[in-house]
């Protein structure tokens, strides 16, 4: 195989593990005083000091209170928050895994997102309790009727209103009449983890294919992409950074930044629990804040309205783009805007955040993401992975590299079809590569559609429309909207013969698209539309080549 690899290799610690990174720096003489993040609904902030010292006083209470074995899993079910990061940091701690779930989304999601990564325990944010609760109930159903044993695990509730944390460890313990053992400094790293080896997080992805799955990402892959992206762009990553992030952390967008390389390097985030232009703009000026990032749907709103000029934004010197392929004609309308220069991100769950990185000019062709970060190697393959794409490609882009999963919790179907060779993931982008190691996204082979950022799966919807009594069959693809810089889910339908009328048929169209955008979180409705077809694009033994699915809306449709 033609392999093409990172221009920079870095050497990265296989002896670290990310509780040992936490009472690191990457930055000389940091003080313990020194603030990292800020809470911008509650305003509480937290030192690096105070960031140790709480983890470790809440890992010491989770040990004594659930006694939880090594790689236990705890799904943690919390709005971003500076909670958010002690709680994470704690589990670590005592050597367990987080299964992050994003706090927002369904009862009948978070049963998947339960199912899959079958946790051991479930730390949540009080106000969604009940539906944390349904979800475990669904759970526990779901794998039960797969043979599945699963030891239903307890929810425990750390944050009890938004606005009104419950102030812990101090009484986070209390429901439990269990006196929180105090820090002790010498028993910090009492726990045996191997960072090649043990799991830091399992985070949904739908990958190529299928409905979310767990993805595995070991202590060492986190450490990498946080040693890649330091040595990739070291300026942006320092202790004068001071960020404003509204991506959830539950999305790996958002994980590596604020949870792990922030605290190392010192940076400065806020966090925010969910986007809201003005609360952003207010943080900018009280903050003075250096940096942001987003997808291009939410950088067209910086372009599109007054905000830069309503608050100060004087201090920002950097956007980072992401997610999305960037369209170009809004770049010259940003760079007007404040005195930011403009990052393209490419990066994905599987590779535990980044992957390429570019500042972002008019002259670059669209699709441009930049060079790799350190440390990866790639592939360009064609026909169905069995050969090589001619130099510089295009061709579906395999990976391989110290921050790369090695695969799905309990699946190993899925992780035949993703790592089509040994360690080699199968990104199912589509990708080429110039000689002097640039990179451009020029079209995908998975089924993933991204509404502004956040994965949604096909075949889950499929499996809403399909359960519909009006539907015979239907299919799920991605329909471009240039006003939002954005995919939208849109959905094709058979409808049933006894629908003659078309007054019948548009009727059962509304009623097929509110009953599925009722049953799922908001970023996965369907805002594309339901459309009716005659027929789907399906290969000789019936299966639906989701891929030949055009854009099909005209003639009878409902767009809510
Ligand atoms: P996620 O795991 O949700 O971060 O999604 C990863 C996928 O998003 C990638 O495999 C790409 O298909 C897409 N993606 C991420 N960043 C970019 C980008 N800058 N340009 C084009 N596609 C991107």
């Amino acid at each position: 195989m033609r392999i093409y690899k990172s221009n920079i290799t870095i050497s990265i610690p296989q002896d670290l593990n990310l509780t040992e990174l936490l009472h690191r720096s990457g930055e000389p003489n940091l003080h313990p005083s020194h603030l990292i993040a800020k809470d911008s609904l509650t305003n509480r902030s937290l030192t690096i000091g105070e960031l140790r010292e709480r983890a470790g006083r809440i890992a010491n209470g989770l040990k004594t209170s659930y006694s939880p074995r090594d790689s236990s899993r705890w799904a943690v079910i919390l709005p971003n928050s500076v909670e958010h990061l002690e709680v994470v940091h704690a589990v670590l701690w005592v050597g367990g895994v987080v299964c992050p779930i994003n706090h927002a989304i369904k009862a009948e999601e978070i049963g998947h997102a339960l199912s899959v990564t079958r946790p051991d325990f479930v730390i949540a944010y009080g106000p969604v309790t009940a539906k944390v609760l349904e979800g475990v109930d669904l759970a526990a159903r779901e794998l039960k009727d797969s043979g599945i044993v699963w030891d239903v695990p307890e929810v425990i509730t750390v944050i009890e209103r938004a606005g009104q944390y419950k102030h812990f460890p101090d009484d986070f313990f209390v429901s439990r009449k269990l006196a929180i053992p105090h820090y002790n400094d010498t028993k910090r790293f009492d726990i045996s983890l191997r960072t090649l080896i043990n799991l830091a997080t399992i985070h949904l992805s739908s990958g190529t294919t299928g409905k979310p799955k767990g993805v595995e990402l070991t202590h060492y892959n986190f450490i990498s992409n946080v040693y890649q992206m330091r040595a990739h762009d070291a300026t942006q990553f320092s202790r004068d950074t001071r960020v404003v992030a509204f991506t959830p952390y539950a999305h790996i967008a958002n994980t590596t930044l604020p949870l792990f390389l922030g605290p190392f390097m010192g940076m400065m985030h806020h966090a925010m629990p969910s986007y809201d232009l003005e609360t952003f703009g207010q943080l900018v000026e009280s903050n003075k804040a250096t940096s942001f990032q987003g997808v291009p749907s939410v950088v067209l709103s910086f372009a599109n309205t007054d905000i830069t000029t309503r608050y100060d934004f004087s201090s920002a010197e950097v956007l980072n783009v992401g997610g999305l392929p960037f369209k170009k004609n809004i770049t010259d309308r940003l760079m007007s805007k404040a005195p930011w220069r403009l990052n393209q991100a490419y990066g994905m769950t599987e590779g535990a955040g980044y992957i390429a990185y570019q500042r972002v000019c008019d002259k670059l062709p669209e699709g441009v993401v930049g060079r790799f970060v350190p440390n990866i190697e790639a592939v360009l393959r064609i026909n169905e992975g069995k050969d090589d794409a001619p130099e510089g490609g295009p061709g579906e882009m395999w990976l391989r590299g110290p921050n790369i999963t090695r695969g799905y919790a309990f699946n190993p179907e899925a992780n035949k079809s993703a790592f089509p060779r040994k360690g080699w993931y199968n990104t199912g982008d589509v990708c080429t590569i110039s000689n002097n190691g640039v990179i451009a996204v020029v079209g995908r082979t998975k089924e993933l559609i991204k509404y502004k950022g956040f994965q949604v799966s096909p075949t889950e919807l499929e499996g809403y429309l399909n359960s519909h009594p009006s539907v015979v069959e239907a299919a799920v693809g991605p329909v471009w909207d240039e006003s939002q810089l954005t995919e939208l889910p849109a959905a094709y339908v058979i409808l049933k013969l006894n629908l003659v009328e078309e007054q019948d048929r548009k009727r059962a169209l509304k009623e097929i698209h509110t009953a599925v955008d009722e049953r799922v979180s908001g970023y996965k409705k369907l805002r594309g539309g339901v459309w009716e077809v005659k027929a789907l694009p399906k290969n000789p033994t019936g299966k639906i080549l989701r891929k030949q699915l055009k854009d099909q809306r005209s003639g009878l449709g409902s767009l809510n």
